[in-house]
């Protein structure tokens, strides 16, 4: 059923913020990989809503867990596809060629007021109130989710990122580090994060690459994606600070 990857970003304060990314992402993946539909697309979103579900009744169940939420963005990658499921504000990017495009939208206040064009995205990048998240999994009993689906390209890469990442570099300089570091991107980026912010926040990054295997020889049209020849190239760095 494919190769799933997925970024949580936990909120409610640290311990309760830990919890509920971690009980997100592994009821994502058990029910991504238990569900039989061969529609997948359905298949990732009902795997969403389930994590939703779960750090929902988590919340109910215990006083102490009260308000924990999560982000959640998850790539699935699988016969020449790409599927991914969003809500909240970690983000999802591809690269392909020297072109950087964001394929989720934030679920975030200042993306509403660029989508009204009362801010330009540089502004909301900087707004003091950049971390309003107005859609998290966890705060009530159903969640309204973003899906999508797109044909995979021989060398796209794929990049999800924390708010730790994306408030702290501008998709221009996202872009030029991704051009330029080869397989040193996921420290890269995270370096220059850090260097930017001084680390008040969590930073995750899970980079993606599709080598030649992944989607067919020459670049020229597409192989079938199978589990034998289809490992893209993956790396992930987590800093916590
Ligand atoms: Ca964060």
């Amino acid at each position: 059923r494919g190769l799933l990857y997925v970024v949580a970003d936990g909120m409610g304060g640290a311990a309760k913020g830990e919890l509920a990314s971690r009980l997100a992402v592994r009821s994502l993946v058990e029910r991504y990989y238990a569900d039989p539909d061969p529609d997948l697309r359905a298949s990732l979103w009902r795997a969403v809503r389930a994590a939703n579900d779960a750090v929902y009744r988590q919340a109910q169940a215990n006083p102490a867990n009260q308000g924990m939420g999560t982000t959640l963005t998850a790539i699935l990658l699988h016969d020449g596809k790409i599927y991914f499921g969003h809500v909240g504000d970690t983000r999802l990017y591809r690269m392909r060629g020297q072109r950087l495009e964001r394929l989720s939208r934030d679920h975030s206040l200042v993306q509403e007021l660029v989508d009204r064009g009362t801010l330009t995205p540089e502004q909301a990048r900087l707004h003091p109130e950049r971390n309003r998240v107005q859609r998290v999994l966890g705060t009530g009993p159903t969640v309204e989710v973003d899906t999508g689906v797109e044909t995979l390209a021989l060398g796209d890469t794929f990049l999800l990122t924390t708010d730790g990442l994306h408030n702290e570099l501008s998709d221009a300089q996202i872009h030029g580090i991704l051009s330029s570091s080869g397989s040193q991107a996921s420290e890269r980026l995270v370096q220059a994060a850090l260097r930017e912010s001084g680390g008040p926040d969590n930073i995750t990054v899970v980079w993606v690459r599709l080598g030649p295997s992944a989607v067919g020889s020459g670049g020229r049209g597409h192989k079938s994606w199978g589990e034998r020849d289809a490992y893209p190239v993956v790396a992930a760095f987590l800093a916590l600070v």
